[in-house]
């Protein structure tokens, strides 16, 4: 049996789905499920399909994916000056990876709609406690209590309201003025300005200046829509698969069907099973699409996903996020790359240097070492090079924020500092200095 022949938007129903809340009331889930089946979509096929484009020019290096944003979106947190100083960060560390790898950089945020989260554990004991375990905010809420943790299916369209805010004001920001080249690199002069290591980036932060100050100087208009505004897509992990079966729709001008509750989705490393319901109801969307690969994949199993995900091969289409580990990387990032390109896929390679770095500190907290995340893109960029394959782009987790979540950076953030401002309700991002200065450190490993 192909599965194409068969995909429907519902035709998920019929496969382990892993992962999902154990929703209390199938009845008042259904309710839900229904109305958010007569909301409009949140983005449009058209986009969709120019972020396609745009992937498929990241498979042949003409462009460079860069993906990130919390790892759980809080409810709380959708405010203006939360999503602007993210969207801030994005576009700094865009502008630094475009001006160092000659290539446009594609901007995806893991935003406007980043609600639910995959758990090691149905349920989590706190302080002598068993509660449900946190989901993200589109199920339950963190704090911990029985009735905070029960889920809640009107969490869901909440969530979709949240996103539609959030992706409103990310629209008004990215045409309105406020991503222009300009401000953006005023910003980076900031930050070179602030950070203790600074002077090691003052250079290409002046490199781009004097960019900039030539295309004037020739008379390159400064008023054109490639210099005032910007374009940011969003992504999910598509793991609600209720939420994202009420979200997709036909497009009228191609009869396709396009999942439009963001412009990617992915499949988590806890979710990409062959037989699993989520790799079934991405396998027929036109979106492009994200897998994470951790480091006990089995190459088979990647090639059959493959296989179901992109049987035409088609360039743009997929995404593979590995999320190796500084410990892994050397060793099975290379088969990988071999067995791919020997058989001709056509594939974004993403680095992901977050997820299999995560340990806890002594002070008990959930952190990762800001020198594991560098080494491991560092480990990702060099590996690519030598096997001739392609390193098509990064995810991070990061936020705006001058959060403590992770250890190290130029402010050498130490275990014991994690506490002063430690948000996150999942798991530990890079603040805004840290997602800057491996941006930054990104952009000399490439121009050298
Ligand atoms: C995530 O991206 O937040 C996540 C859970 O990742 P992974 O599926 O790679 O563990
Ligand atoms: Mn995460």
């Amino acid at each position: 049996m192909t599965t194409t022949e068969q995909w429907t938007k519902s035709s998920w129903k019929a496969f382990p789905a892993l992962q999902q809340p154990n929703w209390p009331d199938q009845v008042a889930v259904d309710k839900v499920l229904a109305e958010l089946s007569t909301l409009p979509p949140l983005v449009f096929a058209g986009e969709i399909r120019s972020l396609k484009a745009l992937l498929a020019k990241a498979v042949k290096g003409e462009a460079f994916l860069l993906q990130g944003g919390d790892c759980s979106e809080n409810f709380s947190q959708v405010t203006a000056p939360k999503i602007r100083e993210t969207l801030k960060v994005l576009l700094q560390m865009a502008v630094t990876l475009t001006y160092a790898g000659g290539v446009p950089v594609i901007k995806v945020g893991r935003i406007a709609g980043q609600f639910a989260k995959p758990r090691s554990a149905d349920t989590e004991t706190i302080d002598g406690l068993t509660l449900p375990s946190y989901r993200g905010d589109m199920v339950n809420s963190p704090e911990p209590t029985a009735a905070a943790r029960l889920p809640n299916p009107k969490r869901m369209l909440k969530g979709y309201n949240m996103a539609a805010a959030t992706l409103n004001l990310l629209r008004a920001f990215t045409r309105g003025g406020f991503a222009a080249l300009h401000r953006v690199q005023a910003w980076n002069q900031e930050f070179v300005a602030q950070s203790p290591m600074g002077r090691s980036y003052e250079r290409m932060a002046s490199q781009i200046d004097r960019a900039i100050q030539f295309m004037e100087t020739i008379g390159i208009s400064m008023d054109t829509p490639q210099i005032t505004q910007a374009q940011l897509f969003t992504s999910h992990e598509a793991l609600l698969l209720g939420y994202e079966e009420a979200l997709t729709r036909v497009d009228s001008t191609s009869g396709g069907w396009y999942d439009c509750s963001a412009h990617l989705l992915w499949i988590g490393e806890r979710t990409r099973q062959l037989d699993g319901a989520h790799v079934e109801f991405l396998s027929g969307v036109l979106n492009p699409i994200g897998v994470k690969v951790g480091p006990t994949y089995e190459l088979d199993d990647i090639k059959r996903l493959i296989d179901k995900l992109n049987p035409d091969n088609e360039p743009g289409r997929l995404t593979l996020i590995t999320r190796f580990g500084l410990k892994n990387i050397e060793r099975v990032l290379p088969p990988l790359l071999r067995e791919m390109k020997r058989e001709g896929h056509n594939i974004v390679w993403s680095c992901d240097p977050m997820h299999a770095n995560t340990y806890t500190s002594t002070s008990g907290h959930k952190t990762r070492n800001f020198n594991d995340i560098l080494a491991e893109v560092t480990c990702f960029f060099e590996t690519h090079w030598a096997e001739g394959t392609i390193p098509g782009g990064v995810h991070f987790e990061l936020t705006g924020d001058n959060v403590t979540e992770c250890i190290g950076g130029a402010r050498d953030i130490l275990d014991d500092d994690l506490d002063r401002n430690y948000l996150t309700t999942c798991d530990p991002r890079l603040n805004a200095e840290q997602s800057l200065e491996v941006a930054f450190q990104i952009a000399e490993m490439i121009r050298s």
